[in-house]
């Protein structure tokens, strides 16, 4: 039976590799701003309040502790995986359409 205690976590940053997650912060849910330009107080509240708590892939924020940049993240909410980690792109920025094909996509994380 395994331990948590024996389980370690790497995730991979654009800039530095894997790195151990007590390296990096966790940021939470990426979220996209309202796409009107005048957004109704409804539509601000779930922007800032709401989130979508998947069970799967969901984007996150990822912040590393080492080289001190933001780098975005997609890891399965329940196996913990990280499927892939880049850095934010054009298409990334508050109210951009998916960032899937943002530059510097890299593998994501191994559990050892
Ligand atoms: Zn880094």
């Amino acid at each position: 039976m395994w331990n948590i205690a024996d389980m370690s976590l790497l995730v991979t940053c654009p800039n530095c590799g894997p790195r151990e997650v007590e390296e990096l912060r966790c940021a939470g849910e990426s979220t996209k701003r309202p796409a009107a330009a005048a957004p109704s107080q409804r539509e601000l509240n779930e922007y800032v309040y709401f989130r979508d708590n998947v069970w799967g892939v969901q984007r996150e924020w990822w912040f590393c502790r080492v080289c001190e940049e933001w780098f975005l993240a997609e890891r399965h909410t329940y196996t913990n995986e990280v499927v892939r980690t880049w850095h934010p792109g054009p298409a990334d920025s508050p109210g951009g359409r998916d960032g899937s094909e943002a530059a510097s996509q890299q593998e994501g994380a191994q559990v050892l």
